[in-house]
């Protein structure tokens, strides 16, 4: 078969130059030069190819519909995509990338299978029964639509990182064209007694109809070989965008006694006004998307309502999809972190962007962490020196704990051993009977319980190395062993 016969027998039925070229093979960017590829090829090079109707009242030629991508390719086609998503939200997505997702109809798939038809009958051997004669749409829309939207856009394509441009194509004969595949689907896979039937898809007309596995004679008792020429083209369904996924992280301090980590909720009512999440959330999140309600607020472990953090804080990060910024400036890092402080609960350090792969730091190796408390605790009489010595245990000790009562409703009940690292003991200056325990445990370890014991749910605790009952008054958080997010020095 020579390629000049080829495109003579494609132009004949009114095939577009660049569905002519697919029918040649070309790639890569021999889609950008034409010209230059038929002639490497040994066929004539027509502008004009493909035209074959007349407009009755100017005698110019007019382009008809291309058979077998229905203009996909044609320049009025990427015109009109183009317009389209100029006129989405994509203005307002600060994003240098984009990805091109194209959904097309069924019709198109049916007719590049139509084409195979045709070119057998016509060329008979020379033409492969089981594999495409062309390179497929989806391969050419890489190929020829991809890079004439990126340009056109001023974008890089970015598949990692991208603003997802989803594009739903239709067409006015689509609903035919699957009604006449479902009678052939009927014949050539006869459902048995009681099966499923398989849904009409694209998947299902690759895997199963090609020339090897449906004769040329049954298929074209359904369908018209080659694809008749249409009067319209494809339709634009809808246009949508999706920003890509941002992860923003820093360290907070929870200054407040009376916050929630996450919003408090009993029985449909709130139990506090605010909690870390949202506030934290209101103040970043807003600033990167359009919905915070969708944003994922994640910590390196949590504190008790009443409970604070110090020292250098705990780690957080907040994972926002549909990002529209994919970047911050320091300035404006640094203008959330002011709004939060105004919060007078929480304050926050160290904001800035880090990347999918850095959440291993917050998700990871939990348990191996140390963390160092303050307790102040309250005992039944004024502080002894011997008191001060049965808890001063620098060299550490292992425990046994129970599940807290209190979290038995979020936790299954179950005996964790846990490494309290060293425990030290002063007495309160302004009140005697007020000790001080700075305690460095494992991760995980429930503090609380590991002072008052828990009627023996928690062996050994501080009330029983000391042998008498002790009570927490206040904690804190002081360090968390997570050298993550790296500090940002101001
Ligand atoms: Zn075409």
């Amino acid at each position: 078969m020579k390629n000049q016969d080829l495109v003579d027998y494609l132009k004949e039925c009114g095939v577009c130059l660049f569905c002519q070229l697919r029918y040649l093979k070309a790639r890569g960017n021999e889609y950008q030069n034409k010209q230059e590829y038929f002639e490497k090829v040994n066929v004539l090079y027509e502008e004009d190819s493909g035209c074959i109707e007349y407009a009755p009242t100017n005698k110019k030629k007019r382009r008809n519909v291309c058979p077998t991508c229905l203009d996909l390719f044609s320049d009025d086609f990427r015109d009109q995509l183009l317009l389209s998503i100029s006129s989405t939200d994509i203005g307002k997505y600060d994003c240098d990338g984009i990805v091109i997702a194209m959904s097309i109809p069924i019709i198109l798939q049916l007719r590049q299978l139509s084409m195979w038809y045709a070119l057998i009958d016509k060329f008979g051997d020379n033409v492969s029964l089981d594999r495409t004669p062309d390179v497929s749409l989806k391969e050419a829309i890489k190929l020829i639509l991809n890079p004439t939207i990126c340009e056109k856009l001023k974008k890089s394509y970015d598949i990692n990182n991208g603003l997802m441009v989803t594009i739903n194509l239709s067409h006015s004969q689509e609903e035919e064209g699957i009604t006449r595949l479902e009678k052939l689907n009927n014949i050539v896979n006869p459902r048995k007694r009681g099966e499923k039937y398989e849904k009409i898809s694209r998947s299902l007309i690759e895997r199963k109809y090609t020339p090897a596995r449906v004769s040329s004679e049954l298929f074209k008792e359904i369908f018209d070989v080659p694809p008749l020429i249409s009067n319209e083209g494809l339709k634009f369904d809808s246009i949508s965008l999706l920003g890509p996924s941002v992860y923003v992280a820093g360290r907070y301090r929870k200054i407040s006694r009376k916050l929630s980590h996450t919003p408090w909720v009993l029985n449909g009512e709130r139990v506090m006004d605010d909690s870390i999440e949202e506030i934290i959330n209101r103040n970043i999140a807003n600033y990167f998307c359009s919905d915070p309600k969708k944003v994922n607020f994640m910590s390196s472990g949590r504190e008790d309502v009443d409970v604070r953090c110090l020292g250098a804080g705990r780690p957080f990060v907040l994972e926002i999809p549909n990002a529209l910024q994919s970047s911050l400036n320091s300035e404006k890092a640094r203008q959330m972190e002011d709004n939060i402080d105004k919060s007078q609960k929480v304050s926050v350090r160290d904001i800035q962007m880090v990347k999918r792969e850095d959440l291993s730091h917050i998700k990871m190796g939990e348990e191996h962490k140390r963390k160092c408390y303050r307790a102040l605790c309250q005992i039944g009489s004024v502080a002894t020196i011997d008191m001060l010595r049965k808890l001063d245990l620098q060299q550490g000790f292992e425990i046994q704990q129970k599940t807290p009562i209190r979290v038995l409703h979020r936790r299954p009940l179950h005996t964790r051993p846990r490494t309290v690292y060293s425990l030290k003991a002063s007495v309160c200056q302004q009140n005697k009977c007020l000790i001080i325990l700075d305690i460095v445990t494992q991760a995980g370890t429930y503090i609380k319980e590991l002072v008052h014991g828990e009627f023996g749910r928690t062996i050994p605790s501080v009330a029983s190395l000391l042998g008498q009952p002790i009570d927490i008054v206040a904690l804190d958080v002081m360090e968390i062993d997570l050298d993550w997010p790296p500090s940002i020095s101001v």
